[in-house]
């Protein structure tokens, strides 16, 4: 049986066998089966991992081409530097400004072209991952940049500071000026004093107006205020001025004459100003207003200029005719004393002269004191020719108008002085350059007017001298100079001359002569002036209206 056994056995081990077999085939197909679905997966991974790779590269490229374009395309300069300042990258225009490509140089150095870290360096704060915008003034081309310094972060950890720089020296140039023009507008606008305005005007209303920049500096209000508040043009105006003003404006919108009006205004401040308000009417072509443009200007100091003249003016006015009268009440009272004491002095003096000539009858030819005689005789003469002349002062004058000849009032004031002057080193000299010209005067007025002058000529002269009277024509007056080579005039004493009892020469004067010359000659319409001076002279002009040669 064991025999049988075993070919049974064997049997059972082939068929085992053969049964193993297929199933490690079978196993062993799978696992190719599996390995190759494996690799194919894995071979479709590398390949997707490829495409990717490639998209990548294709778009770190393409992202580094832009990056480079905008770089260059950047209408600045570019630098980057590092921590120890070392340049790592410069833009073109960076290169240019530099005139080298100076990557891995110092950047003060080339930037600045310093020895050591720039004062102004903001590296600190880029590495610590601020980003710092700044202006400065290179002192390299004096030029004003803008900088914005960021920090870059590098995939292995380090950090560099990119800094992009625009110049803005334009920018600084065009803000200066404007900062400058604005100042001098402002300034302008400050001395600004006049302003244009525009109405327009509908259906014979005023419709719209507007107040051109001036106005701020004029009135205080700003175009603005005068467009929102229709009537501030009114509104502003001194209320006792406003009537006037609406008179003015409504005979503008009737078509009136378009002339300046005055008035004051009040200003936002409150002060109270003068302007001149100028209109200039626009019609259109049926004739038709269709409104106005004004000029306002503000004319306060030209106000306060003519009122000030005008009182000026007043009160030398007042103070001319108060001196007048002054020295006329003083005349007149002088007149009426003199004319009093004249009066008691005349009547001895008649007596003494008829005694005098009484006695002379009845002495010997050949007394021997003829001269004598004569020289009393001639001193009672003199004081009532003096007498006379204060007689005149406190008379009334007579209104009918006399006539002189100057040159015969001349001659016969030469004759009476010759010898005096003669006495005193005087030379005359006499100019008649219009010898027939006659005054409105009387004939012994106007030798006491020019006995004065001379005169007083003498009393400048003690030591001798020249004293010239010119007598001529000028328009419708007659001019009598007497000029003298004296002693002058001092400048204090010039307003006092005129004065009654003005007398620099002590006991020896009266202060009447220039006074009561004055006052001859301005009962004629005539005006005396005197210029002088001191050491070298005095020159009296007596202007005198003449009298016209009948035909
Ligand atoms: P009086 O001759 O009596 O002093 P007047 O009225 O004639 O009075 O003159 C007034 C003053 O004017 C004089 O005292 C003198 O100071 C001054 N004066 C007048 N004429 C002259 C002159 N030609 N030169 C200098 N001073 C003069
Ligand atoms: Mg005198």
């Amino acid at each position: 049986m064991e025999n049988g056994g075993s070919a049974l056995e064997n049997e059972r081990e082939r068929r085992e066998a053969g049964a193993r077999s297929a199933e490690e085939r079978a196993a062993l197909e799978r696992r190719v089966a599996e390995r190759t679905a494996e690799l194919r997966a894995a071979n479709e991974r590398l390949e997707a991992e490829i495409v990717r790779r490639r998209n990548v590269e294709a778009a770190l490229r393409e992202t580094s081409a832009r990056y480079q374009a905008i770089v260059e395309a950047y209408d600045g300069l570019i630098y980057i530097c590092s921590q120890d300042f070392r340049v790592e990258f410069m833009n073109a225009r960076m290169i240019e400004r530099t005139g080298r490509n100076a990557v891995g140089e110092l950047c003060y150095r080339t930037l600045h072209n310093r020895e050591e870290v720039c004062p102004w360096c903001v590296n600190e704060r880029v590495f610590r991952g601020e980003t710092v915008r700044w202006e400065v003034q290179s002192p390299l081309d004096q030029r004003w940049y803008y900088i914005v310094n960021s920090p870059i972060r590098h995939p292995d950890g380090r950090i560099s500071k990119i800094a992009m720089i625009t110049d803005i020296t334009e920018r600084k140039v065009s803000e200066t000026a404007l900062r400058e023009s604005e100042q001098r507008y402002r300034r302008l606008l400050a001395s600004v004093t006049d302003y244009v305005y525009t109405v327009e005007v509908r259906d014979g209303r005023p419709a719209a107006t507007q107040h051109g920049p001036g106005c701020e500096a004029v009135t205080g209000y700003r175009p603005e205020e005068f467009s929102e508040r229709p009537y501030l043009w009114l509104d502003m105006v001194y209320p006792e001025d406003r009537p006037a003003v609406i008179a003015h404006a409504e005979a503008l919108l009737r078509g009136g004459p378009a002339e300046p009006l005055d008035h004051r205004i009040v200003r936002k401040d409150g002060a109270v100003r003068w302007v001149r308000n100028t209109p200039a009417p626009r019609f259109d072509a049926h004739g038709r207003l269709t409104g106005y443009d004004g000029l306002v200007k503000d004319v306060t100091e030209r106000k306060k200029a003519i009122e000030e003249r005008i009182r000026l003016e007043r009160e030398t006015a007042e103070a001319r005719e108060r001196a007048a009268l002054e020295r006329a009440s003083r005349l007149a009272s002088l007149g009426q004393l003199a004319a009093g004491v004249a009066h008691e002095v005349n009547n001895p003096l008649q007596g003494m002269l008829s005694h005098l000539e009484a006695i002379r009858r009845e002495l010997p030819p050949d007394f021997p004191r003829q001269e004598s005689l004569k020289m009393v005789e001639r001193g009672i003469e003199t004081i009532r020719a003096l007498v006379h002349r204060l007689l005149w002062l406190g008379a009334a004058h007579p209104s009918e108008t006399p006539v002189c000849r100057v040159s015969e009032a001349v001659a016969f004031v030469r004759e009476l002085l010759h010898s005096s002057m003669e006495r005193s080193r005087i030379r005359l000299h006499i100019e008649l350059r219009s010898p027939n010209v006659e005054v409105r005067m009387a004939h012994g007025d106007l030798t006491q007017v020019l006995m004065n002058l001379l005169m007083n000529a003498r009393d400048a002269m003690p030591e001798g001298g020249d004293l010239r009277i010119v007598c001529e024509r000028e328009g419708d007056r007659a001019l009598l100079t007497v000029s003298d080579t004296g002693v002058g005039i001092a400048p204090e004493h010039m307003t006092r001359l005129f004065e009654p009892f003005f007398t620099t020469k002590g006991a020896r004067g009266t202060g009447l002569g220039l006074s009561v010359t004055d006052a001859l000659v301005r009962a004629r319409g005539g005006e005396i002036e005197v210029e002088s001076e001191i050491g070298k002279g005095a020159t009296f002009r007596v202007r005198l209206p003449i009298r016209e040669e009948k035909p």
